[in-house]
């Protein structure tokens, strides 16, 4: 027997024993996962600092405040997710309790990827202990340092036999992938996506698919430039670019590429600390909440967090031995990034050291479609542009290809989002900023197509990873009502069947309706008592 197959038999004999149902159960395991971020901050910023040469700050920020939030939320909202929903009934279930009871599906496979290799693969557990699942966990091999670490100290903190970590290559996954499991959750690329569906159809096991692609950013001629390229350099650069949801490409009128290619070039260096007086005007720091030396600015309508420490440039004129601005993943990847700029005019950075996996925040101008680097995703520091000559045409060049996991509109146009909304498909849309869609539990986070399926977050994690069962109690009374459904069928009880079936009952209405007439009851008997007297 396989290690892998021992690791599945385990956890499923773990999960059957039933303590997973409970939901104190599940709640201990989500502090002991709590305990683990909180204490092993340094040790999971160690090993991100040498898989992507990341600081420590931005692995806070980046990979283990959202785990932070997202677990607090699972805590808090566990027993309202858990309990049974009530649902509409019709007139034959009125007296009915009919509800869906959400339960735990069984065994998980969740596989991570290498980008944010802690909260890409520990997010998706949080879901998984909520809903009352066991879970094998299978850290990417490529973000290697994490993957140890991973193995190494999450057993500590965790049933290690309900939720064991398996380290391991390609041979790995696929022996894991030929063991039964009760959905398999994949977050990684879709060449591998499809693979892992196939592996699943076999058991004929659920997925969840978190793919990437190429996430497009239209911007408007008329909107505010300055703001909208920092916002953009911001999402595109952060973590050299090795974001599923990093904007891929920018769509533009001829008329502002080049205000377009200064303005990122400005904003590469430019400091965040001069960003945020322009948005806010002078903020102090009574306003902050100080966070492992980043603050939070709570604005009126929007909470925006940042990384504000003292420096006063995003990368520096030398992102190089600038500490925020990391590393590609490894010598493999560093030459398909490079490869991609082959017959592109690049208007800002380009320079790169293979040696040290590093390549400049970048920008392409005057990419066409059949350019090298508009044939896959990017995943790195490059940012072409393509001109169109209005929205028409972008719409157009985004409908033309596969469904991007975000659709970026940047413009001060109500009307112009609406449409843009309307008019393409997405995994999500965001207007005017960058990927701060992720940091809201309550969006269902995911794609469509071949971006993904399925998805998750918060309450959606929760959802994802259980059986929504539906639950039907009666009573063995009333069994007159039953006579329409009973042979024999005619045209009677047929009509009566009709009427029960097709009447949708409206609860409230009906229940207003009940309150008016005890009301009505209430007011002619007290006018009836009244009058007598009188
Ligand atoms: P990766 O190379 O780490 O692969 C992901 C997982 O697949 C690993 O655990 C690996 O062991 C396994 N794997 C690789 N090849 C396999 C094979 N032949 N058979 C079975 N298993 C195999 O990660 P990656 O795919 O390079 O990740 C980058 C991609 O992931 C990008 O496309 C990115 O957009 C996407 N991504 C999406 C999201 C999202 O939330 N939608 C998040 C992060 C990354």
């Amino acid at each position: 027997m396989s290690r892998e197959q021992l690791v599945v038999q385990r956890a499923r004999k773990s999960f059957q024993t039933g303590n997973t149902r409970r939901l104190e159960y599940r709640i201990h395991q989500l502090k002991g996962l709590l305990r683990f971020i909180t204490e092993r901050r340094k040790d999971i910023a160690d090993s991100v600092k040498r898989d992507l040469g990341k600081s420590e700050h931005a692995t806070d920020l980046f990979e283990t405040l959202g785990l932070e939030g997202e677990i607090k939320l699972a805590i808090e909202k566990l027993a309202e997710w858990a309990a049974p929903r009530p649902v509409e009934k019709n007139l034959l279930t009125l007296l009915d309790e009919v509800y869906i009871q959400p339960e735990p599906l069984g065994v998980v496979l969740i596989i991570g990827a290498w980008n944010y290799p802690w909260a890409i693969t520990l997010q998706p557990l949080v879901g998984a202990i909520a809903a009352g699942n066991a879970a094998v966990i299978k850290p990417s091999e490529v973000s290697s340092h994490s993957a140890t670490v991973m193995e190494e100290l999450l057993p500590q903190y965790l049933d290690k036999d309900l939720y064991p970590v398996v380290t391991g290559g390609v041979s790995e996954t696929q022996e894991l992938l030929k063991q039964r499991f009760d959905h398999i959750f994949y977050t990684g690329n879709s060449t591998v996506g499809k693979l892992v569906m196939g592996a699943a159809a076999r058991h004929l096991t659920p997925v969840t698919l978190e793919l990437g692609g190429k996430s497009p950013c239209y911007i408007d001629k008329n909107c505010d430039l300055t703001i909208a390229c920092r916002r953009i350099t911001w999402g595109k650069f952060v973590n050299c670019g090795q974001t599923c949801i990093a904007p891929d490409y920018i769509l533009c009128e001829p008329s502002i590429q080049d205000r377009v290619v200064e303005e990122i070039k400005k904003s590469i260096k430019v400091g965040l600390t001069s960003m945020f007086r322009t948005v806010f005007g002078n903020f102090t720091q009574k306003k902050c909440i100080g966070v492992y030396g980043q603050f939070y600015f709570q604005s009126e309508e929007t909470l925006i967090y940042v990384l504000c420490n003292t420096s006063q440039e995003f990368y520096t004129d030398n992102p190089k031995t600038f500490e925020d601005y990391g590393r590609i993943i490894n010598q493999r990847h560093f030459k398909r990034v490079m490869a991609l700029m082959e017959g592109s005019t690049v208007a800002v950075g380009g320079e790169s050291d293979e040696s040290q996996c590093y390549i400049a925040p970048t920008v392409l101008k005057d990419v066409t479609e059949t350019s090298k680097v508009m044939k896959e995703e990017i995943f790195g520091p490059l940012l072409p542009i393509i001109t169109v000559s209005n929205v028409d045409e972008a719409i157009q060049f985004i409908n033309e290809r596969e469904k991007p996991l975000v659709v970026y509109v940047f413009t001060h146009d109500n009307k112009l989002i609406k449409r843009v909304r309307a008019e393409t498909s997405s995994g999500a849309l965001l207007a005017n900023d960058c990927l701060v869609h992720f940091t809201v539990s309550a969006l269902p986070f995911g794609g469509v197509g071949n971006s993904g399926t399925g998805c998750y977050h918060g309450k959606h994690s929760f959802d994802q990873l259980s059986h929504l069962r539906s639950c039907l109690i009666k009573q063995l009374k009333l069994e007159g009502v039953n006579s329409m459904r009973y042979p024999p069928h005619t045209a009677k009880k047929l009509s009566w069947a009709r009427f029960f079936l097709l009447k949708q009952v409206n609860m409230c209405r009906l229940r207003r309706m009940a309150l008016l007439a005890i009301f009505t009851g209430l007011a002619a008997f007290l006018v009836q008592r009244f009058l007598r007297r009188g």
